[in-house]
């Protein structure tokens, strides 16, 4: 079932190079409206679950140490047709083959340290928002 939310994170790179503000300013700049957030910085055990998915990738060490490296940002939002107009609106997971006017383009350092999170479909929308929120936090 089509929803309207999705879920983000600003990854530690993000507020690590102090583009947190910016990051959430072009959010709601395009139409997005934050129905929960928290700053906060996630556990070995909690990336590792987010992530499991790519759990047999050879990427995936590095990705745990890097989501947990430092403090992000988490956030539910709203939208119309939330889950792809995010995704549109972060760009492709390689910032070298994002396109203009995306997050990804004008934050990300790299293909692994790529500022921002966005979910990939309104089923995992739904799973991510609750793994990082209590009901008492979404509004
Ligand atoms: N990632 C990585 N190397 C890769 C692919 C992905 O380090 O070759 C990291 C990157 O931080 C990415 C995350 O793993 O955002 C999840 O990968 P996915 O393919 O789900 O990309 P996304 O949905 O974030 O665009
Ligand atoms: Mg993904």
């Amino acid at each position: 079932m089509a929803t309207n939310r999705t879920f983000t994170m600003l990854k530690p790179d993000a507020i690590e190079n102090g583009h947190m503000g910016k990051i959430i300013d072009m959010i709601i700049n395009a139409g997005f409206s934050i129905k929960a957030m928290k700053y906060t910085q996630l556990s070995e055990a909690q990336a590792k679950e987010f992530y499991a998915v790519h759990a047999e990738r050879p990427f995936y060490g590095e990705l745990v140490e890097y989501m947990t490296s430092g403090p992000i940002v988490a956030a539910i939002l709203e939208k119309e047709n939330a889950v792809a107009d995010f995704r549109a609106l972060i760009g492709a997971t390689d910032p070298a083959e994002a396109a203009d006017g995306t997050i990804r383009k004008a934050y990300a350092e790299s293909k692994g340290r790529n500022a921002v999170h966005g979910s990939d479909s309104d089923e995992n929308a739904a799973i991510e928002g609750v793994f990082h929120f209590a009901a008492n936090e979404i509004f």
